[in-house]
């Protein structure tokens, strides 16, 4: 930070703590819990008692510091808000867990229900500098003694082991040789292709078990969670938690002969066969050939807590981690100019490059260049997995509305007797840079390391 800014910003955290609302306006920061930028609603609630229309209470923001309540951002992304980020992550966490070992209205019978971890990878789209480990040893990146060289002069071999923040890893040997398009149209189906996977796997194990599909669904459901994890040359893979449930979700077991072989069988058929078309560049694409197939198990190698954690991990994680922008690419932008990874760059200008033909567009890639052409959830599962993130939030929620009420802010009213109206707008995001440091030093957070000021 300059001096004259910071300077300002000192001023501006003086001012804060000698306003006469400072108690609110820190109360409103604690329950935002650290979000690094709140959103802020301009509004207001009305309780009125339904028999005789006689207002009972009054909410407005008016009153509140600045005219405005601050309510955390929610997002899912670190490098936007840590705090927020967390919440998610351990949600995650938790639905991933009651999906494996049972909670949050999943029995704890669902834990004996066969179940595995699944990584499905992107396949090759050029040689990129590795770091390889075998027995705790660091080996060459790609050794070849009688390399061929490229047709743009490129030696294609690399002897370097390279540590694990070596720049390079990710980068591919000759950029020129790079299939950059075919990456991030990869990114761009990924999502057809899991969905594909999902029916292919439904009929395999159907076939394997000798029923029709209808008549697999009457006996028991494949149910799903996933993550999108970015890899450092720019492609996603999916790891996911696949697991056989009895015909109506988690409640019941599946049948004896539903067992986990013969689901592991149909993933390794199911992804080996599956493809997805780009019609108008007459590209199809497949996963990689590394399929990882493993069972969870309570004792074993792989356990239900490293999935969840795991999952929960990735789930928070974006792009931004292969080096490249954690917002949209806007059409001023001077791409040469943007402080990113060189490989990130050109995975970006093919996305631009894609975008703008007419045949593409419902790939949306410019919209999601920063994003490498991958427009999917990071986190799905399919309906009967476990409870929602929304359902988490809901009892969060409800658990603070209580919390209100106990404190006297709101008294205690009948839910069926009272009539709540409720006006909110959206008045801004973010914190000034003298509530930044006020807001840090009151969460015990860390402060952004640039930007991330009122907007
Ligand atoms: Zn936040
Ligand atoms: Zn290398
Ligand atoms: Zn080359």
């Amino acid at each position: 930070m300059p001096c004259s800014a910071r300077s300002h910003a000192v001023a501006g955290m003086i001012d804060r703590l000698n306003h006469p609302d400072y108690d609110r306006w820190a109360t409103q920061i604690k329950r935002a819990g650290g979000c690094r930028q709140p959103i802020h609603l301009r509004g207001k609630v009305d309780h009125y008692d339904q028999a005789t229309g006689q207002l009972l209470h009054h909410y407005t923001t008016n009153t509140e510091p600045d005219g405005i309540l601050r309510v955390p951002c929610k997002t899912r992304r670190a490098t936007r808000c840590p705090a927020c980020a967390e919440t998610y992550r351990a949600d995650t966490y938790h639905l991933i867990r009651a999906g494996l070992i049972g909670g949050k209205s999943v029995p704890e019978t669902v834990s004996t229900h066969p179940c595995l971890f699944v990584t499905l990878t992107a396949p090759s789209f050029g040689t990129v500098h590795v770091r390889r480990e075998k027995n705790g040893k660091i080996l060459p990146c790609h050794p070849r003694r009688d390399a061929a060289t490229c047709p743009h002069g490129q030696i294609m071999s690399c002897t370097d082991r390279h540590s694990s923040d070596d720049p390079r890893l990710g980068e591919p040997l000759c950029p020129d040789c790079y299939d950059y398009e075919g990456s991030v149209l990869f990114n761009a189906i990924s999502p057809e292709l899991w969905r594909r996977f999902t029916e292919a796997l439904r009929r395999r194990f159907a076939k394997l078990s000798g029923l029709t599909l209808k008549a697999l669904r009457e006996q028991a459901t494949i149910s799903f969670a996933k993550v999108a994890e970015y890899q450092r040359r720019g492609v996603v893979h999916f790891h996911a938690v696949i697991r056989l449930d009895g015909p109506d979700g988690p409640d019941a077991p599946p049948p004896a002969w539903a067992t986990a072989d013969a689901l592991a069988d149909a993933v390794q058929h199911a992804a080996s066969v599956v493809t997805a078309e780009i019609k108008p560049l007459s590209r199809t694409f497949r996963w990689g050939t590394q399929l990882d197939v493993r069972r969870i198990t309570m004792t074993g190698d792989l356990t239900e807590q490293a999935v969840a954690a795991y999952i929960a991990k990735y789930a928070t994680k974006a792009a931004e981690c292969v080096g490249t922008l954690d917002r949209r690419i806007q059409p001023l932008d001077d791409l040469a100019a943007l402080p990113i990874r060189e490989h990130a760059r050109h995975l970006i200008a093919a996305c631009m490059r894609l975008g703008a033909l007419d045949d593409l567009a419902e790939l949306r890639l410019i919209q999601w260049a920063h994003m490498l052409g991958f427009r999917g959830h990071f986190s799905t599962k399919s309906r009967r997995y476990s409870t929602t993130l929304g359902a988490l939030r809901a009892a969060r929620e409800e658990h603070m509305k209580e919390s209100e009420i106990t404190t006297g802010r709101l008294p205690l009213f009948d839910e069926d007797t009272v009539l709540v109206i409720a006006h909110w707008a959206y008045a801004g995001q973010g914190l000034s840079a003298g509530d930044q440091l006020l807001a840090a030093a009151i969460t015990g957070t860390r402060l952004p390391s640039a930007g991330g000021g009122a907007r």
